[in-house]
């Protein structure tokens, strides 16, 4: 199996994961319940993962690929005014806790 694609929240890892079986491509979730955990561990290894066969994987990649250039291009990061967080663009939600982008 092959991770080809993590994401903070578990709607787009979900979103992708849907892409990819709708392609006919066997995708998985994982870490979808560790978000509790975060604390010990570094952050970005709790997010939610889609892995796939390994034979799928250069289709899925390029399903991925297709799919970023689809999607608007991310503004620029912001800091969130609840903790302070530094956000990339793409993200309308800060990570850390949930605090809505501000306008
Ligand atoms: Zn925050």
């Amino acid at each position: 199996m092959k991770k080809v694609y993590a994401a903070p929240d578990s709607l787009r890892a979900g979103h992708v994961l849907n892409l990819l079986q709708q392609s006919g491509i066997e995708a998985q979730m994982r870490n979808l319940y560790l978000g509790g955990g975060v604390g010990d561990l570094p952050v970005n290894e709790c997010w939610p993962e889609v892995w796939v066969d390994d034979a799928d994987e250069m289709r899925a990649l390029a399903l991925l690929a297709e799919l970023s250039q689809v999607e608007a291009a991310p503004g620029p990061a912001w800091t969130c005014p609840n903790c302070g967080e530094c956000n990339e663009g793409q993200f309308t939600e800060c990570w850390r806790c949930g605090t809505q982008r501000p306008e």
